[in-house]
């Protein structure tokens, strides 16, 4: 049986009709930038998130920025980034000509690790910008608390979380913003690029808005040099109709996560992801780690069974950041993971039977 890493077209198929709906009317309305749809997307989703303040921007990486932005944060500030995250992370922070400093994660759980943030905090430190890595939150208490005290911002990437959990409360209303992307991967994925800024200040969303339409509110009249970063409409009717089945499709997801860890369990070598009591994860991806990784991958692959690293090569050590001067060594735990990480296939159109053959291979395999 072949099993897929991810089929994002399977989506469109189950919600064919309620999307061409939205599309045409879109189409018929005349209108295609900002306007009705956007708005109504942005009060949805606030809903959703339990904040009262949602930006439509272009993509998750212009989320995280035109926030960094609108709080002040540029050269020769610090902000501290997961070593293990999706390089758009600490992208964002060097747009706003800030510089990313690194803090390793938990093992267990993959997100950064509270207990090393408060030794990376320097004078020139301005936030936080923790990462919710595979749907799962960082254990934001702890992350808050360190914020209040030394009079930081708590950024979410929340790019991987559309409805997770933490102590009850959906990502995207756990610091003082969020960045989110609806990229088409993800679990709540656009038709194309799109993201969005969720927060409870007024003031922040307001400066957002600005920012994302050229530093203008009143059209001519522009206050500040702004951005290009709008939500389409289109994207923006298309995201609606998937957000009504959200908690739905994530249920689905969990479903599989449950069969794996059940399933997966007791395997020599094969370590399994660490899902504390406080949190609801909504499995963005299912992540595993075995010190053979590439010969499990290839095996896996060989038998019919996709599979993907997020991710191969840490941020530090990408030639993107080559400018840092950084070697293997820098930060042994973001580069374990590296090493050893690996995806098995989960989406809310994975059958039960193909979770199942997932199963049994990786179990015949005796995880390597
Ligand atoms: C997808 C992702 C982003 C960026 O989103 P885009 O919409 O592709 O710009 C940022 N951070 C993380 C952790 C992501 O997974």
């Amino acid at each position: 049986m072949n099993v897929p890493f991810l089929d994002v077209g399977a989506g469109y198929a189950e919600l064919r009709a309620e999307l061409d709906a939205a599309y045409h009317r879109v189409m018929d309305s005349g209108w295609y930038i900002l306007g009705e749809e956007v708005e109504a997307f942005e009060r949805e989703w606030a809903a959703f998130c339990g904040v009262t303040h949602c930006v439509g921007v272009g993509n998750g990486l212009e989320a995280l920025h035109l926030v960094l932005r609108a709080w002040g944060i540029g050269e020769g500030d610090e902000v501290i980034v997961p070593s293990n995250t999706y390089i758009a992370t600490w992208l964002a922070v060097s747009y706003a000509g800030a510089t990313p400093v690194p803090v390793e994660p938990n093992e267990g759980t993959y997100d950064i690790d509270p207990a090393r943030i408060e030794a990376a905090v320097s004078d020139r430190t301005r936030a936080i910008l923790p990462v919710h890595l595979y749907g799962q939150t960082a254990d934001m208490d702890p992350i808050n608390e360190i914020a209040a005290r030394h009079g930081l911002k708590v950024l979410e990437d929340a790019a991987q979380a559309h409805g997770a959990r933490y102590k009850g409360r959906r990502a995207g209303s756990l610091g003082h913003a969020a960045g989110w992307s609806f990229y088409p991967g993800k679990n709540l994925g656009a038709f194309g690029d799109a993201g969005a800024v969720t927060t409870d200040d007024a003031e922040l969303a307001d400066r957002v808005r600005v920012l994302r339409n050229y530093g203008s509110r009143v059209k001519y009249l522009n206050e500040v040099k702004g951005f290009n970063s709008r939500l389409d409409p289109l994207q923006a009717a298309l995201l609606r109709v998937k957000l009504g089945h959200l908690d739905e499709w994530n249920a689905r997801r969990a479903a599989i996560a449950v069969r794996y860890l059940e399933g997966l369990r007791d395997i020599p070598e094969l370590r399994l992801p660490r899902v504390p009591a406080w949190a609801e994860p909504i499995w963005h991806q299912f992540v595993v780690r075995h010190p053979r990784r590439d010969a499990l991958q290839a095996t896996l692959t060989a038998q019919g069974v996709g599979t993907m690293i997020h991710y191969p090569v840490p941020p530090h050590l990408s030639t993107a950041y080559a400018e840092l001067g950084m070697t293997p060594g820098a930060y042994p735990i973001a580069e374990a993971l590296a090493n050893t990480v690996l995806s098995l296939p989960i989406g809310p159109h994975l059958g039960r039977d193909a979770a199942e053959a997932v199963v049994g291979t990786v179990r015949s395999l005796g995880g390597a």
